[in-house]
Parts: C-alpha cells; structure tokens; sequence
C-alpha cells in the first residue's frame, strides 16, 4: 500500500487490518507505526503544532494510527481509542446522554456493561428499560418518549443471543434514538454493524482486536462526523484514553485479525458440534448450531459464527464448576478472545454483577473461549474435563 491513499483502489479487510492509518514512518520508514511514549510535543511559535500534536491526552500519533485502522475496519469516519471497553461505554453515554434520557439495554450482556447502567449511569437520572433484544417487537414496546438509545451486544455475553442489527436499526431510527453495537464477540472480520445501520460501534479491544491477552483498551467508531466530532470533544474533557503502547499492542494484533477469527470460528463449529450430542451437556449456546433461534439472523449478518460457546452441565451449578475446574488446556480465568482457550463459570465469574436481575444467568452454564490450537486437543480436554 502506498502513502498516497487516494490514488489507491479501496483494498479489503485483510489489507487494511495492516496497513490502513499505518504508512511507513515520515522520519524513519520504519514499517511499523513507533511507539510515540510522550505527553508534549515541541510547537514551532506559539500555536505552530507539527500535525496537530499539542498534548498526548488530545492526541498521539501512535493512538491516531490505531483511531484510523479502527474506523477503516468498521467502515466508520471516525475511531476512538480508550482506556478499556467500559472507559468507551461510559464517555458514549455521557455524550449521548441527560438526566431524564431513557435508555432500552438488552437482556442479556457484559456483566460490567449492565452494572455500567444500573450502578453508575442511573444515579445521574438516567432511566433503563431491560428488552429481549432478539426481537425486534419487544425493543419497539420498551420505547420511551425520551429513549435515546439502543444497546445491543450480538452475539451476546454469555448466552451468545443473537440480535437483527438492520432490523434494530429501523427500530431506532423511527425513535430518533441511537442504535449502538457492541461488537466485542464478533469484531468487524465477522460482522460490519455500521453498514446494517447502526450509529455506534463499541469494542472491548482486549478482547479478539488485541487477540493476545496482553492488552486492556476500548473503542468507539460512528460514521456520523458530527457525532464522531462529539465524542471526541468529551474523549478529551474526560480523558480516559489509550496510552501509546497499548494502542501499539491492540494494532499489532489487529494485522492477524482475519486468520486468527477464521481459526476461532473453525475450532469453535468442531467443539460446538461435539458438545451437542455430549450425554452431559444438556443445552449448547453457539449460533453456528442450526437449532439456535437466531441461526438464521447470523448467518446473514455474520461472516462465520465466532469462537465463544456456552453451555449447560447436567448435576447443576457444582457439576459447572468441577468441569471448570478439571479443564487443563482451558485455563479457568475470565475475559475472552485470545489466542489461548479459556474456561469460566459466568455466574460465579465474569456475570457476578448481574445476580438477581433481569440478566442472571443459569447456574449450571459454562462460558468457553475457544483458542486456535489444534481442535484436537481442545476436544480431547473438554472430554476429560466433562468426564
Ligand atoms: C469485556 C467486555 C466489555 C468491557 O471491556 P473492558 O475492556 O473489560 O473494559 C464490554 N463488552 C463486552 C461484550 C465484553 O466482553
């Protein structure tokens, strides 16, 4: 890819996941992007800044780098890189958000999300309404006269529940509220929200975007200037933005973003498929399975079905737990994402904070992050650990 990006062609995911907002360094050539690892920026007079670089909270070009590779991805006009998922959440909601505002969040989600809204957010007067998001008719019915917004996870976290997004959109435009994705599980290889017509797209990066556990960061991309220009007025007021060298990680990870989502989904359908038919399995959560409900939707709106799967242990909570606790190759720990597999125990876990709402989730259910080692393998320690 040349530095001249308008002379050229408009290149696919897999091109621009590498080198979109990444040119060759000006000073160096240095193929990668550097880690800028400074606060100031030397002004050539009074005002006289050298690309706009005045203060590293404002801007920093590592952090613009991994901003624009952001909005090329989602097919947004502007990406923002944050602190972590909850830092994006919470500066899009005091954007979009006043005291009085409603907003409809879906029945199933991040733990940390619902606790976002319930704990925090409704302090400041801000109204929710908990919608089954899968339906389109039931997100209609939880409408306000002041809900402003629309927040959907698809797939969800943790009963990977599957939302129409063009469908959803229509909902919202004919509210004059905002339709907001979190697009953690699928990441953008595997679903594009903004191009089904949504206005916001929210990412956990630490997740599938940094792909290493290595990394905590968030994201917002909109392709509303205007709104994209409002978010970034209060990223700065409010500061909770990417350090440089955690936005370097989150890019790195980017460039193997489609191999490694092909080998998350692949992996995924396998074990998806040997839980279904396993005699202590009693539900399996995966909507690559044609018997989940929303099968259909997903495979219109996702490119493959992505690597999380939960499902249900026959003997109840305690049998969830000992499977958790047996699996060697899964390693029992919470987030998702990375290249490693991950075991956990959503109730006891990652969904604490959601016990005795509308968002509990079942006792008996186990949370998979299946990695890209060899299937086989995984296979094999699933059977051990289900016994
Ligand atoms: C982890 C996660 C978040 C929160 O992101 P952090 O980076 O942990 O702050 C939000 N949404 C989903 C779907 C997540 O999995």
């Amino acid at each position: 890819m040349s530095d001249q990006h308008s002379a050229a062609p408009p290149h696919h995911f897999e091109t621009l996941a590498i080198h979109a907002g990444q040119p060759a360094d000006a000073a160096t050539g240095a193929v990668v992007t550097p880690i800028y690892q400074v606060s100031t920026y030397k002004q050539d007079g009074v005002g006289g800044l050298r690309g706009g670089y005045e203060y590293s909270r404002s801007a920093n070009p590592t952090r613009t780098a991994l901003e624009q590779n952001l909005a090329a991805l989602e097919g947004g006009s502007r990406g923002l890189a944050f602190a972590s998922g909850l830092a994006a959440e919470d500066c899009l909601l005091r954007t979009l958000l006043v005291p009085g505002d409603h907003v409809v969040i879906p029945n199933d989600a991040y733990g940390g999300t619902f606790r976002l809204f319930a704990k925090v957010v409704e302090r400041w007067g801000v109204q929710w309404t908990v919608a089954d998001t899968s339906d389109p008719a039931a997100v209609r019915q939880a409408l306000q006269p002041r809900t402003k917004v629309i927040w959907v996870e698809t797939p969800s976290n943790p009963l990977l529940g599957i939302s129409d997004i063009a469908a959803l959109a229509e909902v919202a435009r004919g509210a004059g509220a905002k339709l907001v994705v979190d697009n953690t599980f699928a990441s953008p290889y595997l679903q594009q929200p903004l191009a089904l017509g949504a206005d916001v797209v929210v990412h956990s990066t630490t997740k599938y975007m940094g792909g290493h556990s290595d990394v905590v960061g968030g994201a917002l991309i909109t392709a509303d200037a205007g709104l994209g220009d409002e978010i970034a007025y209060h990223q700065n007021a409010m500061g909770a933005v990417a350090g440089p060298f955690d936005a370097w990680l989150v890019m790195r990870g980017i460039k193997t973003l489609s191999v490694r989502m092909d080998r998350h989904s692949e992996n995924a359908e396998r074990i998806a498929e040997m839980l279904a038919t396993h005699p202590r399995v009693t539900q399996v959560y995966y909507p690559g399975l044609p018997e989940h409900p929303g099968h259909k939707v997903a495979a219109a709106q996702m490119r493959t079905f992505g690597g999380m799967i939960s499902f249900r242990v026959e003997g109840g909570e305690t049998a969830a737990v000992e499977v958790c606790n047996r699996a060697e190759l899964f390693t029992l720990g919470e987030s998702l994402g990375g290249v490693e597999s991950l075991i956990e125990h959503p109730g006891r876990m990652t969904h604490a904070s959601v016990a005795g709402s509308a968002l509990e989730v079942p006792a008996d259910l186990v949370r998979l992050s299946v990695g890209i080692e060899a299937v086989s393998d995984l296979l094999a320690d699933l059977q051990q650990a289900l016994g």
